[in-house]
């Protein structure tokens, strides 16, 4: 069975995934895991193989030491990387500028170029590289690929790729909206003209990753024509710690009244911001607990968060002039009724029309929960960025 290792570095951590290309969006990999705390005084190691979970803990002082020891638990648990039929390592890359718009089989120049674009994503493509450079020492003979998280966006015209800023200025310094999430964009929004029996060319669609971090894309006939995230990941939707879209002069006003270096500005809208900087929590289940009990900060951060949401759907509503299907996917977008409820309220003159008894059932598979006569459909659909990478890798890799 020829599988694909997938991995997503960060800056503290590293996730891992061994993944059947050929698998279905809801089957589960062979194998996953998590390096964890990467560089702090303790660090954990997450291994799950075969129905079981094995935790290492000790102390990663960097990715090289991880993903060692992420290998060597995995050998000790039957599940090693000699003894699998490992074809192709894929790698997520956050940014690729403008340079590519496809999955690239890594050589030294391809990984001279992800460097070169550090500049652009100084928070993600160092940690990418990180473990580009110790997977490839760690297996060698086998095909790296790096899936770009903005290689969908490269068909954006214009319009909704160029801020109205300085054009030099901009010029210069890359300044443009790049876009993230596109794999999984992109993925889900495959699965659309399916299940719509339309073929892809014709279909107009809005997909809605509502995860920990969250993006809107608009999609006309399989290409991307507008997306939510920015120059960087902290533009558009607010997010589980992320502003989204603010008054850019309120960066200024931090730095010189408020005195907040740029650092400290960047921390605050980063990490401390989007539903956790309101209601002190950042997942929705937590959120939608503290609502229940009526507290009021979980509630303005909620409606603040659906507030933008619905903003973005309005907005690509107009740009796409007619739309075929929305989708939600991602943590909150596949397991959250009520946000996708209050997302699509009070839009049946537009034809969204949603069924509550649909929109209640909880499932893993890609379903339709809109009424039948809604002349938008909309879908829940489960994204699978690993397998999603997985098969880019394999694909290029040319082991298919
Ligand atoms: P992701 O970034 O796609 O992994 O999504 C992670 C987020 O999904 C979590 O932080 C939660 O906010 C949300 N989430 C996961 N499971 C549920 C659930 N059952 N109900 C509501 N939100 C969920």
């Amino acid at each position: 069975m020829s599988l694909a290792l997938v991995l997503n570095s960060g800056s503290s951590s590293i996730k891992f995934q061994v993944v059947n290309p050929k698998n279905h969006a809801t089957d589960a990999p062979l194998v996953s895991g998590l390096v964890e705390q990467i560089g702090e005084p303790t660090g954990s190691i997450t291994l799950k193989y075969d129905g079981e979970k094995y935790v290492l803990k000790a102390p990663i002082p960097d990715h090289s030491a991880g993903l060692d020891l992420a290998f060597k638990l995995m050998d000790e648990h039957g599940c090693g990387i000699a003894q699998l039929d490992i074809v192709a390592v894929g790698h997520r890359v956050v940014h690729g500028g403008i340079l590519f718009s496809q999955p690239q089989v890594i050589t030294d120049e391809i990984l001279g170029m992800v460097k070169d674009l550090i500049p652009l994503a100084p928070l993600h493509n160092p940690a990418n590289i990180d473990g580009i450079e110790v997977a490839m020492k760690l297996l060698p003979d086998v095909p790296h690929i790096a899936v770009f998280d903005t290689g969908f966006y490269h068909s954006m015209p214009p319009a909704a790729a160029l801020y109205a800023i300085n054009k030099e200025t901009a010029a210069e310094h890359g300044v443009r909206r790049y876009g993230f999430h596109g794999t999984s964009h992109e993925y889900v929004s495959q699965h659309v003209p399916a299940l719509l029996g339309k073929d892809p060319d014709e279909v107009n669609q809005i997909t809605l990753h509502l995860g920990n971090g969250a993006s809107a894309t608009a999609v006309r006939g399989g290409k991307a024509v507008d997306t939510s995230m920015g120059m960087t990941p902290l533009a558009g939707l607010v997010m589980g710690t992320r502003s989204g879209d603010i008054d850019p002069g309120i960066v200024f006003h931090l730095h010189r009244s408020a005195g907040m270096s740029i650092d400290e500005i960047d921390k605050l809208l980063n990490r401390d911001s989007g539903v956790k900087g309101i209601s002190g929590v950042n997942d929705f289940r937590e959120l939608g607990r503290l609502i229940e009990d009526e507290d009021p900060d979980a509630w303005l951060a909620y409606s603040i968060y659906i507030h933008q949401l619905r903003r973005y759907i309005g907005s690509y509503m107009i740009a796409l002039g007619r739309v075929d299907a929305i989708t939600f996917t991602a943590g909150v977008g596949e397991n959250d009724a009520m946000v996708r409820a209050d997302a699509l309220a009070n839009l049946g003159m537009y034809g969204i029309k949603i069924d509550p008894e649909r929109n209640a059932i909880r499932a893993s598979e890609a379903r339709e929960i809109s009424t039948d006569d809604s002349t938008v459909k909309v879908f829940v659909i489960p994204t699978n960025e690993e397998l999603a990478i997985a098969r880019y890798a394999v694909s290029l890799a040319g082991v298919e």
